[in-house]
């Protein structure tokens, strides 16, 4: 996937069947699924793939405990059946995780048990191992963090787990070898109009300055918490739908959690879950759920949200979690749709919402990403209606995704690259300074930034230390040693000079201090 090539058939090709705009999960899951209907599709993210919402997940896919506790049965069903197409389809990036809920009391544990155990008998066919009443003694052995005070056991259940960001990015490869072309840093700007339909878009390509009106039959918006904006280009009466609602997650050492098994509190101070799950070897904690007026596509945390996460897992540790411990804290926007007489973001449905305007834009936000296939689905049968234009039905429930491999080994340093690896190990092979890794503490090599600006469409060094190789979601002080060393690379890559990596460098520097805990606050149990 090379972006100059992208842009190579965008200067040749003015007419597609299918635009859609946003490269998140929902955006990229419509090119996935539009092209391999055979519709000519066009993909535009304003800035990197993933760059909003969908790498800023808890990296769960799961079909969602918590609504099962509100009584969406419909949406847990649908979740649950994506849950295992989803680790069916890409075993690279997705794995099982048992997660281990602790219960202070026996009125607990069999309440629990029992949704627990419904929960995955909801799976069905593609359950992904049985629910289990766990002892106390085996539920401190598991969780050996977790305090054993009046400890009256667990239960353990299962869910999925993936990599978000990555997923994103072979979803747009998926699509290009498709035939997609998929782009990012072009912004959308206006909404081109025939008769009052929508007949296309205005876009800019953001690191040239390049502008470009691109024709298409049907036009989807998939821009997440902006969606609101493209709708506002459509028409500027319209009344805004979404709701933004802030979550935020620390990242600490493994140390915290030394087992394979996630920890699940069911009941946080507002009522929600929280989890403290294994990721890419750390922990990942959260998250909360804030009401935010204006979405930011840099979105921070705020002091209450990190008091909040403090608040609610030390009260289940032996040893506290200290300032001193968080690795990085990110914060992400969920496009929740605005419920008549709601205000509590926690009690928005996370059910997707599709739109067709009367100028036939098409809008599809909500959702999760564990059910971006369906919603991608979903809006690709109103575009195909809308567009005329004859094409195959949906086949995404059996179609691989990019990296496809079977049985992927875990404790190998490439496995989520997939088929991809052998790649990156040739790279390796003909250059062996490239097997050098990028820091002592983590299995991240040279040749993997090189991959990146070759074959993923990495285009700064935030693309490559947020998304590509997950440095920044993992440790953001690592982060900025290694910023320099990475924009040296790409630069020798892609023909850049020492003031780009000066500039690079401070940039993502500036960008990175905002993933290190801000201010102080109180740190009360
Ligand atoms: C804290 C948190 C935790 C979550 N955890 C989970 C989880 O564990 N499991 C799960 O299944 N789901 C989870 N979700 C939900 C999931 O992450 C989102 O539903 C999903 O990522 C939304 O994807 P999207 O494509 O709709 O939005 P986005 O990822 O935000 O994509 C929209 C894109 O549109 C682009 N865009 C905007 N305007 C323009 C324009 N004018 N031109 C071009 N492009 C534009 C943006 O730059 C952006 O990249 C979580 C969400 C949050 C916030």
């Amino acid at each position: 996937m090379n972006r100059a090539e992208m842009l190579d058939r965008l200067d040749k090709e003015k007419d597609w069947d299918i635009i859609i705009i946003g490269g998140g999960a929902t955006g990229l899951g419509a090119a996935v699924d539009a092209s391999s209907r055979g519709y000519k599709t066009l993909l535009v993210e304003r800035f990197d793939f993933a760059k909003g919402t969908s790498s800023r997940a808890t990296k769960l896919v799961h079909g969602g405990v918590r609504y099962l506790a509100q009584g969406n049965i419909k949406l847990v069903m649908e979740a649950l059946r994506e849950r295992g197409l989803l680790l069916k389809n890409a075993p690279h990036l997705t794995r099982k995780q048992p997660f281990i809920l602790p219960s202070y009391s026996w009125r607990g544990k069999w309440f629990y048990g029992i949704g627990l155990k419904i929960y995955d008998l909801m799976s069905g066919r593609l359950s992904i191992g049985k629910t289990k009443l766990l002892s106390a003694k085996t539920t401190a052995k598991y969780l050996p963090a977790v305090t054993t005070n009046h400890l009256s056991g667990g239960i353990m259940y299962y869910d999925g787990q993936f990599d978000d960001a990555r997923l994103a990015l072979n979803l747009a490869q998926t699509a290009a070898e498709h035939g997609a072309v998929v782009l990012n840093y072009m912004e959308v700007f206006d909404l081109a109009r025939e008769k009052d339909k929508v007949s296309g878009v205005f876009a800019e390509d953001t690191l040239s300055g390049k502008e470009f009106e691109l024709k298409a039959k049907a036009v989807i918006n998939a821009t997440g918490v902006f969606t609101d904006d493209i709708l506002q280009m459509d028409d500027e009466r319209q009344h805004h739908i979404v709701s933004p609602s802030q979550g935020i997650h620390f990242v600490v050492d493994k140390k915290f959690f030394p087992g394979e098994h996630a920890l699940m509190i069911p009941k946080t101070d507002d009522g929600r879950v929280l989890f403290a799950v294994p990721w890419h070897n750390k922990i990942i904690i959260g998250t909360t759920d804030t009401p935010i007026k204006e979405p930011l596509f840099e979105p921070t945390p705020l002091d209450e949200e990190i008091a909040f996460i403090f608040r609610n897992i030390n009260r289940y540790l032996t040893t506290d979690i200290t300032r001193a411990d968080i690795k990085t804290v990110f914060a992400g926007l969920r496009p929740l749709v605005k419920a008549p007489g709601q205000k509590n973001t926690a009690l928005m449905p996370r059910d997707h919402t599709i739109i067709v305007s009367k100028s036939n834009l098409i809008t599809i936000t909500g959702g999760k990403w564990t059910t971006y296939r369906k919603m991608a689905k979903d809006a690709v049968d109103n575009a195909a209606f809308i567009s005329k234009v004859a094409g195959k039905p949906c086949c995404t429930e059996s179609l691989p995704i990019h990296g496809f491999t079977e049985n992927p080994d875990d404790n190998e340093a490439l496995h989520f690259y997939g088929s991809d690896a052998a790649e990156i190990k040739k790279i390796m092979i003909a250059n062996p300074e490239l097997s050098e890794k990028l820091h002592p503490d983590f299995d991240f090599t040279k040749a993997m930034v090189v991959w990146a600006v070759r074959n993923e469409m990495a285009m700064t060094v935030e693309d490559v230390l947020a998304r590509r190789i997950r440095i920044l979601f993992l440790d953001a002080k690592v982060a900025i040693q290694i910023a320099p060393i990475v924009a040296a690379i790409m630069a020798k890559e892609m023909n850049n000079d020492d003031n780009w990596i000066q500039e690079q460098t401070t940039k993502f520097t500036a960008l990175a201090e905002k993933y290190l805990l801000p201010g102080d606050f109180p740190l009360s149990k």
